[in-house]
């Protein structure tokens, strides 16, 4: 594989993003602890950052600028980036940021005008928090198989009734979006915009071990009323929006969540380092991996910017870098010996954060088997 070297401008990027990071950690425990203290913390540069991205240009009169250039989020070659040096940070303040995020990537690709207006607007006018809603409790892996209903009227009202879990952000957001069924089979899924003051909107945070910033949520969803302006992609075919979206969303981001478990894994290597001579060897080779992942990102992330469709190596990504991001929290903890755990609290919570990177937006299996099915297409040949 070609080594690729970032450009000028993501090298800017990139420093910038590695200075942010280092004033996140001091913040990173009291945001475990109670991952509402991210409010106090909007003006931090890396949590600016996030929430001015993922806004179509087009929309974004005020976006991040360094220097001679601007920075939109919309590549994930930018994401990838700036993704793992804020993680090596902490990367519960980076999920924990408000911003466009996933939803924001779906509207880009699925709202007609009025609609990303109106999301993107909403986003823009102050720090405001999103969500996207697509796992079911028993439904996670096998999304697919979502069972939310949008039930549609004879008058053209609809309304959502159903449930949803492990959603990011789902509490203290305003607005999002929300997978639903209107029929059978993957056609019959559609993606609507919901606010979160919307009668029927219940959402609650669950208890996690790992990145307690993320705050995911379990959603209920009771005849939460959809206006017929609500429904995404109506004016594209139905084999352009439903669950093709959600995967073509997931193979723009999933880079990015790769380069997240990146982050994490070059934070715990660093720590090792610098609390201990043990363990020299273990750590060059996992840095070694470091490079090599990192490459492996940046392919895939630069796979999607030119198709969406392409998600093989995304999926290999993932799959390479939340391995990583585990082997080297534990390797870190062995090094550090028994008890670790309690006496190297930042090495504990970067441990409990790789084991949530590794379901978000799908686990290592679920990976692997996308992986498996695109080397038997072929997928992976000009390698
Ligand atoms: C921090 C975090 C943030 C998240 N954010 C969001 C969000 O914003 N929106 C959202 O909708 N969801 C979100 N999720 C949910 C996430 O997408 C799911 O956790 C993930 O898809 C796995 O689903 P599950 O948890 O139900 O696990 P399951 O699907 O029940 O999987 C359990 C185990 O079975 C294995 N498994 C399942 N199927 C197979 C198979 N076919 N072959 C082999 N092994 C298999 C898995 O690898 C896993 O080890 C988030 C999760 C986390 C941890």
């Amino acid at each position: 594989m070609a080594i690729i070297e970032p450009d000028d401008r993501l090298r800017v990027l990139r420093e910038h993003a590695r200075e942010w990071a280092t004033e996140l950690r001091p913040y990173a425990f009291d945001l475990e602890r109670d991952p509402d203290t991210v409010y106090r913390h909007l003006d931090l540069p890396a949590v600016n950052y996030v929430g001015k991205t993922m806004i179509p240009a087009h929309l974004q009169p005020d976006p991040m600028r360094i220097g001679r250039y601007t920075y939109y989020g919309s590549s994930a070659v930018e994401r990838v980036v700036a993704a793992e040096e804020i993680a090596f940070g902490d990367a519960g303040m980076f999920l924990a940021s408000p911003g466009a995020s996933l939803s924001g990537v779906l509207v880009g690709m699925l709202g007609d005008e009025t609609q990303q207006e109106w999301y993107f607007g909403r986003v823009r006018s102050r720090p405001t928090w999103t969500f996207f809603a697509l796992t079911e409790p028993a439904r996670g892996s096998d999304a697919m198989s979502l069972s939310t209903r949008l039930s549609k009227a004879p008058d053209g009202s609809a309304t959502l009734h159903g449930e949803k879990r492990y959603v990011g952000n789902a509490t203290r957001a305003e607005v999002g979006t929300v997978f639903a069924r209107t029929g059978s089979g993957p056609l019959g899924v559609v993606a609507v915009l919901v606010e979160t003051s919307a009668p029927g909107y219940h959402a609650q945070a669950l208890d996690t071990v790992g990145l307690r910033g993320a705050q995911i949520s379990a959603i209920r969803l009771d005849g939460v009323p959809v206006a017929p302006g609500r429904i995404l992609g109506a004016h594209l075919p139905a084999s352009a929006r439903g669950m093709w979206s959600a995967l073509r969303t997931f193979n723009l981001l999933r880079p990015g969540v790769a380069a997240i478990a990146l982050g994490i894994a070059r934070a715990a290597i660093e720590y090792a380092r610098s609390q201990s001579k043990r363990g020299r060897d273990e750590l060059d080779r996992l840095g070694h991996r470091v490079h090599t992942t990192r490459q492996l990102i940046l392919r895939a992330a630069h796979e999607v910017d030119r198709d969406a469709r392409n998600g093989y190596y995304a999926s290999a990504a993932k799959a390479q870098a939340a391995q990583l991001a585990e082997e080297a929290t534990q390797q870190a903890l062995r090094i550090l010996g028994p008890g670790s755990r309690f006496e190297h609290p930042w090495l504990d919570k970067l441990a409990r954060d790789a084991r949530g990177v590794e379901f978000m937006e799908g686990t290592r299996n679920v990976q692997r088997l996308t992986v498996c099915h695109a080397l038997t297409k072929g997928r992976f040949d000009d390698d």
